[in-house]
């Protein structure tokens, strides 16, 4: 199912997979002046599609690879002329078929390989132009697209919630600090965040402060903890009252003790 929400010139496409009429998981893309920034999942591509029918589309971009993002990419090439852009070190990922847990391949299924071109540094539509950056940590290749005029932030996954209790692997926290205090350089007041979980944060300067300081407490936190002997398991029982349901139910993929792990990497200053 999808859910179109206008916001101003900024059109937010919401989708899920569908069952019992109800939906799965959202996850979100936007459409603005002629620019699509992610295609959601395999289950939605046709209902995108019917949606953009009788759009103008001169630009897609994935803002990374993961399945919830570019599940669209076949259909949208089939039906119009256009090239679809992601960061140099995505283009190959998009190109190969992912390998995916069982809970991915029921919430999102898997997306059909796709020829993706290398993003340039700018991307101008008729009315605005979305500066790239490379902001990795969430996953490698990941780009977001800023629109200074605007103060608009196309964030991908690299932004989701001001307080991570779980994490995928191969997530790098220090990185993903340092691509979030990238964003806060952004010139532009104030700095929304259209995130691909579907929140949009008026605010995203102070949302983006908040997490950084919650990751950085915590890595402080999880150091004195280690230096006083406690295992991974010991720290998570006493800081989070052990591991996430989310472990479970993702086949372990996103974890506390993934988070845990990425913060004790952090560099310090
Ligand atoms: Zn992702």
């Amino acid at each position: 199912m999808i859910e179109v929400n206008p916001m101003g010139v900024v059109t937010q496409i919401k989708m899920s997979r569908e069952v019992d009429g109800k939906p799965l998981y959202w996850v979100a893309a936007y459409y603005v002046d002629g620019l699509l920034i992610d295609t959601g999942c395999s289950y939605t591509g046709r209902e995108l599609v019917s949606y953009l029918d009788d759009k103008k589309l001169n630009a897609v971009v994935n803002t990374h690879f993961h399945e919830d993002h570019v599940g669209g990419n076949h259909l949208i090439k089939k039906r119009f002329p256009v090239t679809i852009c992601a960061h140099p070190d995505s283009v190959p990922l998009i190109h190969q078929k992912l390998k995916l847990y069982p809970y991915q391949e029921f919430i999102w299924g898997y997306p059909e390989p796709t020829d993706v071109e290398p993003i340039p540094d700018r991307i101008r539509t008729d009315h605005f132009e979305f500066e790239v950056m490379e902001t990795p940590g969430h996953s490698k290749g990941h780009v977001i697209l800023f629109e200074r005029s605007q103060g608009w932030c196309f964030s991908g996954d690299i932004f989701a919630r001001e307080m991570p209790k779980f994490i995928r692997p191969e997530e790098d926290m220090g990185e993903t600090i340092h691509s979030m205090k990238k964003l806060l350089h952004l010139r532009a007041d104030p700095l929304i965040l259209y995130t691909s979980v579907g929140r949009v944060v008026e605010d995203g300067r102070q949302a983006l402060q908040t997490c950084i300081h919650y990751l950085e407490d915590l890595a402080a936190k999880v150091r004195s903890l280690e230096t006083k002997g406690l295992s991974i398991t010991d720290i998570i029982q006493e800081l989070f009252g052990g591991e996430h349901n989310f472990a479970q139910i993702t086949n372990g993929q996103y974890t506390t003790e993934n988070l845990i792990r990425s913060v004790l990497q952090i560099r310090q200053e």
